[in-house]
């Protein structure tokens, strides 16, 4: 069992996939989960289903992409929550095309939604965070923030760009004993990848690259995500994690 002093994470993107299995995990080490997605039902499922396991959460609808929003939220929890030990930006979305067929609209959405909300959500919760001199911040990047991939112009800069975000914060906030690390997935089963896990000709390509052989699960990211928001895990920043059964090596 990891070490959780009664902490304190918002989560976002805790509405489905990845983050609602993140939310769930921390709450069941007995962490209080601020779960933030875009809908409303969404993130009140996931904070509903863990107080029905007895476990403590906060459901908050926030569309990510508008900073005037994430502003607007964070003070808010912030008069609710003293401190926000931990802070996952998980949140993401993909608008995927060739180069010469993205439209200006599908690069910025991607890009705003996927980076500039961590610039955000980091600023004014990180503020805090570095105040009380503990605090665990974890960024949800790509196997095509890391390696590129065809079609995912948009989408693998942002990704990068969260490497490089996360590298840098590391090093602003390590003074603070406030880690920031970035874990970055390969092909996991989540409505994200629902196209091409259920399409037979696509999954096969795909996992031709995936030394493992098969796709990863929610929980697979969820429970490094996890350790590295414990106590434990306290030695560890600047860090980019693959889980992607192998693909980057
Ligand atoms: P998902 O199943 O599509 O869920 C995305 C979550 O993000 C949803 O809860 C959604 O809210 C929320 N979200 C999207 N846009 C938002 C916005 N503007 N404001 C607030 N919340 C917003 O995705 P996933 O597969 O779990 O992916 C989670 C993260 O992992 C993303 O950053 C993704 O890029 C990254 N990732 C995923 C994979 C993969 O294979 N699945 C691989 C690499 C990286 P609603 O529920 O309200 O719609």
């Amino acid at each position: 069992m990891l070490t959780f002093n009664n902490r304190t994470a918002l989560v976002t993107g805790a509405g489905r996939g990845i983050g609602k299995a993140i939310a769930e995990t921390l709450a069941r080490h007995g962490v209080t989960v601020i779960c933030v997605s875009k809908s409303a039902d969404s993130c009140g499922a996931t904070a509903a289903a863990i107080i029905a396991s007895g476990g403590k959460a906060k459901a908050l609808a926030v569309d990510v992409a508008d900073g005037a929003a994430i502003a607007k939220a964070s003070e808010e929890l912030l008069k609710e929550f003293p401190t926000i030990d931990i802070l996952v930006n998980n949140a993401g979305i993909t608008r995927d095309g060739l180069l010469f067929r993205m439209s200006e609209t599908d690069w910025n959405d991607v890009l705003t939604t996927n980076l500039t909300s961590c610039f955000h959500w980091t600023k004014l919760i990180g503020r805090p965070m570095t105040r009380a001199r503990w605090g665990r911040i974890v960024n949800m990047a790509s196997v095509s923030g890391v390696m590129g991939n065809a079609g995912q112009a948009n989408y693998s800069a942002a990704k990068a760009g969260m490497i490089g975000l996360t590298k840098t914060l590391a090093r602003e906030f390590a003074g603070r004993s406030v880690t920031v690390n970035a874990v970055a997935p390969g092909f996991i089963k989540t409505d994200m990848t629902t196209d091409f896990v259920n399409n037979p000709e696509a999954s096969a390509r795909i996992l031709e690259a995936v030394p493992l052989k098969r796709f990863g699960e929610a929980a697979d990211i969820a429970n490094l995500t996890t350790y590295l928001c414990s106590e434990e895990a306290g030695y560890i920043t600047g860090q980019v994690f693959n889980v992607d059964g192998g693909m980057a090596m």
